[in-house]
């Protein structure tokens, strides 16, 4: 099913004016640049650092933290962006508590990591801020890409492409750049238009012509761009999102999780957003806390997850689980969505039944439980719409639903290559795994054009 139009239809501001802007107000704020030096001196530059392993972008970890605690912020920025150029978003977004944080010797000696996303965060702000540029294109090679998509990962591609003197024209599907970055991360993550000047400074190299509202399979088609184009990156992300397969899902009130964040996200005046008293929100990852801790900031009263099996089993890492409880989310486990109950032709409750693994699988008990509900979000996964990729001849081919890359990117076309969440991939679907895929890509890019492989 394709991502659609949110419905809302629940009316009404449930707060102060300014209390909007409190609530959603950036949850790691930045280091002040004392905080900044204070942190960076924790950091025990590690000989084999595994805090570096564990970045899928490889940033040099400690050698950005001692750029910092030598009064270099600048310098670390160029280290940290030499591998992510969009290490500013991913400083504010990436689980650190589950990649680079979890792994630092600080975490497992004493609880307490050296806090890398919020450095990250602090030198590449100060150089944003600063307006300072690393990079310049190269001699122009005449070669020219198309990328579909700007999210990270076409995002990142297009800037190592261009680096190296490619001519990149994006096509991307929606009026604005950057994604999910964009459209999908949560407001509190992603304050003060962020993913807008990230754009900003990403293109800033020159060489990148986006064409919004240009959709692949609708304005443009993949055989085309393969005859006009040197070589084509798709990093289309998933534009899909799975059905409750419940009865009454259609209700009004009854929404994509992710359709409504996207308004929310570029909602001019949140109070004016509508939101339920009493919202149930079903799915277990990244997406299902955003929505319902956004509700609960817009004033829902009453806000409860449910998921199909344990605690353990969630996507969503334990700092997430953690945040949504902090914000009055109740998680409930063990209980699947069985039937809407609509009223009026507008949702009223939920029909959820128990849920336990028997012989192995996760089975229905049979008992069920009834949550009243007037606004309910399903978020139970994203999913590849294929058919932006139809009269490709032959075919692209796909696997487990998305498509089927091998370890450079490439995808089973020729002059075609792929990555981000639209690819199927033993990583996350992560910004910043979709970064280092794009980079990746790009690389393998250079190399086939270059040696006139493509
Ligand atoms: C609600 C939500 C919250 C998330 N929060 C986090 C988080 O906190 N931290 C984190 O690390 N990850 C998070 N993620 C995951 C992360 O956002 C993705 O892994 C990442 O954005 C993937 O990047 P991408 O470039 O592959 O795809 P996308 O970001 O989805 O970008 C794809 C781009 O392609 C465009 N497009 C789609 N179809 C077409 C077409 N046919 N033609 C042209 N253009 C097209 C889209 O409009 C979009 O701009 C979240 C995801 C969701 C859904
Ligand atoms: S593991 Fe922790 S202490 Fe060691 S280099 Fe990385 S951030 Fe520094």
């Amino acid at each position: 099913m394709a991502a659609g139009q949110f419905k809302g239809g629940i009316a009404g501001a449930r707060l102060a004016p300014a209390q909007y802007a409190e609530n959603f107000s950036d949850l790691h704020p930045p280091l002040d640049h004392h905080e900044a030096l204070v942190e960076a001196d924790r950091c025990y530059f590690c000989y084999d650092a595994p805090c570096m392993n564990a970045c899928p972008t490889s940033i040099d970890i400690p050698l950005f933290i001692r750029q910092i605690a030598t009064g270099n912020p600048i310098g670390s920025a160029k280290t940290i962006f030499d591998q992510n150029i969009l290490g500013g978003m991913c400083a504010r977004v990436c689980p650190t508590e589950t990649l680079c944080e979890e792994a630092c010797v600080r975490e497992t000696a004493e609880g307490k990591p050296v806090q890398i996303g919020r450095l990250q965060r602090f030198a590449t702000d100060t150089a944003m801020r600063q307006g300072k540029q690393f990079y310049q294109r190269a001699q122009p090679t005449g070669r020219k890409i198309a990328v579909v998509g700007a999210g990270p990962a076409g995002l990142a591609a297009a800037h190592r492409l261009t680096r190296y003197g490619h001519d990149v024209t994006i096509f991307e599907a929606r009026p604005k750049a950057g994604g999910l970055n964009e459209y999908g991360i949560a407001a509190y993550k992603s304050t003060d238009d962020f993913a807008h000047a990230e754009v900003d400074y990403v293109t800033a190299i020159g060489g990148i012509a986006i064409e919004y509202g240009r959709a692949l399979g609708r304005d443009v088609h993949l055989s085309d761009l393969a005859a006009m184009y040197d070589a084509v990156f798709l990093g289309m992300g998933l534009a899909g999102v799975n059905a409750l397969n419940a009865e009454g899902e259609e209700a009004a009130g009854v929404d994509n999780a992710v359709d409504f964040i996207a308004v929310l996200r570029q909602a001019d005046d949140l109070a004016e957003l509508p939101v339920g008293r009493r919202v149930v929100v079903i799915g277990g990852g990244m997406t299902a806390i955003d929505a319902a801790v956004q509700s609960k900031l817009l004033g829902a009263e009453e806000v409860t997850i449910c998921y199909r099996r344990g605690k353990e089993h969630m996507n969503a890492s334990e700092f997430e689980q953690e945040l949504a409880a902090a914000k009055g989310v109740t998680i409930r486990h063990w209980l699947q969505p069985k039937r809407v109950v609509v009223q009026f032709g507008k949702v009223a409750g939920i029909e959820l039944e128990y849920t336990a693994m028997q012989d192995g699988r996760l089975a229905g008990t049979g008992e069920t439980l009834t949550l009243a509900a007037d606004q309910v979000f399903k978020a139970i996964g994203q999913s590849f719409v294929p058919t932006a990729l139809n009269g490709s001849t032959p075919a692209i081919a796909l696997e487990k639903g998305r498509i089927k890359v091998d370890a450079e990117g490439r995808t089973s076309l020729p002059k075609v290559w792929a990555g981000g969440d639209c690819v199927v991939d033993a990583r996350e679907d992560l910004t910043v795994a979709a970064v280092a895929a794009g980079r990746d890509a790009a690389e393998s890019m250079h190399r086939a054009l270059m040696s006139r492989e493509a």
